[in-house]
């Protein structure tokens, strides 16, 4: 795992000002990769860092003097218009453009008026998918979530007998996935209504979302090899926000005896920044199994896993209707919690995925699976919140939810703070829900 070092420096500041203001979500000690160019530009997509309401262009910095060496050559790849070779290089390759970066972008840094030609606000600038996504797995690994969705079934259900000892997932689908500002129409799909003797062909009536973390696999791994628990983090290059879209009716309906098809396959959104797992360094805390739980088989468990595999990440869903948009009113808030809950840990994900023989590549995309803590408010997807639309939530304006309506935004945003530390966020991931075309 990644060692603390001065690019966690609580006190360092940068010569960007708004990098410096309390609560912005890019201080110069996150440092987060997007892809991007100005909005609507004949400009190709290239790789940048945030600093506060700026993006550091990564290939004007590679066509220039400021960096050399492995930097140079890591800015260079996160110059192309995907992050896949710049992931392929590795953990010391990702470092080491960071620690130059962070260099540069000091409040000490020397040649400053040369690089400001290097920054675009992020105001002018638009996003995309920040690499080829070769596989996307998407994971169930929050017990929470997986209590309170077997608990609609079953007031006094347990999670599935497997679930305390496999990560479980199912492969998911790479070519729906956007970058936040994502517009999609409702599903259409096969429903099957309580006590009905046949399904139906009509739009999902159940539409929900999914909080959860997209994690960015940086080097991968030969078919054949396994990733050992121990090395499995030093694979993973960062994590975004992810929203799972789910039709919970379709879902309900055709999932057995494959798992989930149509109800996820029309849209994934992810939040265009991506955290490095060194900027996440300091949130780390212990991973820890209750006592009177099945503890991991041995090729899950690691003494650095128990040590710091479990990550402090604040995450919230907030909701903005169509009526609150044109009020301007503003979002609801509908929930918080931490990933820091989740009952299996980033590296056990890696290593479970790979022990049979799966290879991995550079930019293959997991999601961490809904996110939801142990207390009320905690819950990642509406399902839990209302208990299936029988406690419906109330909005700023007014305005009740069971599930989701046409015009509804979701925003996803996630940050990590801790005392004698800098604060770094995410960013945001934002998705709205169109009509559907059925
Ligand atoms: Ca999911």
């Amino acid at each position: 795992m990644i060692e603390l070092n001065h690019t966690h420096d609580v006190g360092a500041r940068s010569w960007v000002a708004s990098a410096n203001v309390a609560g912005c979500d890019f201080p110069i000690q996150n440092l987060p990769y997007a892809m991007f160019r100005r909005t609507g530009s004949p400009e190709p997509f290239r790789g940048g860092v945030a600093i506060g309401d700026q993006v550091l262009d990564l290939a004007a910095l590679a066509a220039g003097s400021h960096v050399n060496g492995l930097a140079l050559d890591a800015a260079r790849a996160a110059a192309l218009p995907a992050l896949n070779d710049f992931f392929a290089l590795g953990q010391s390759a990702w470092q080491a453009l960071r620690h130059a970066v962070f260099a540069l972008l000091h409040s000490d840094a020397p040649a400053v008026d040369d690089l400001r030609g290097c920054l675009v606000p992020q105001v002018e600038v638009e996003y995309t998918v920040p690499a080829r996504i070769g596989d996307y797995t998407d994971f169930y690994t929050s017990i929470d979530h997986a209590l309170n969705i077997s608990r609609l079934m079953n007031p006094d259900g347990d999670v599935t007998p497997n679930f305390r000892w496999v990560p479980t997932a199912y492969h998911g689908r790479v070519s729906t996935i956007g970058v936040s500002g994502q517009r999609f129409h409702r599903p259409m799909g096969q429903a099957m209504a309580p006590g009905a003797k046949a399904p139906t062909y009509q739009a999902c009536a159940r539409l929900d979302y999914e909080l959860e973390l997209g994690v960015w696999i940086g080097q991968g791994n030969a078919q054949g090899e396994a990733i050992p628990l121990e090395r499995a983090e030093a694979h993973i290059f960062g994590l975004c926000l992810l929203n799972d879209w789910s039709a919970r009716d379709i879902q309900f309906w055709e999932m057995a005896p494959l798992g989930p098809f149509l109800a996820k396959n029309f849209a994934t959104t992810i939040s265009p920044w991506i955290v490095t797992m060194e900027a996440l360094a300091p949130y780390r805390q212990a991973w820890t199994r209750p006592a009177n739980d099945p503890q991991p088989l041995p090729y899950l468990e690691a003494s650095a896993n128990r040590e710091g595999g479990a990550l402090d990440i604040r995450l919230e869903v907030w909701l903005e209707s169509e009526k609150a948009r044109e009020q301007k009113t503003g979002p609801s808030r509908l929930s918080g919690t931490s990933f820091r809950h989740q009952y299996w840990s980033l590296a056990q994900m890696v290593a479970h995925h790979t022990v049979g023989g799966c290879s991995l590549n550079p930019g293959d995309l997991f999601g961490s699976g809904t996110i939801s803590g142990p207390g009320e408010g905690e819950a990642g997807a509406i399902i839990e919140l209302t208990r299936a639309a029988q406690t419906p939530v109330t909005l700023a304006n007014g305005e009740t939810r069971g599930f989701l309506e046409d015009g509804d935004a979701v925003l996803l945003r996630g940050w990590c703070e801790k005392p004698g530390h800098a604060r770094i966020g995410f960013g945001e991931s934002r998705g709205t829900v169109l009509p559907a075309r059925g």
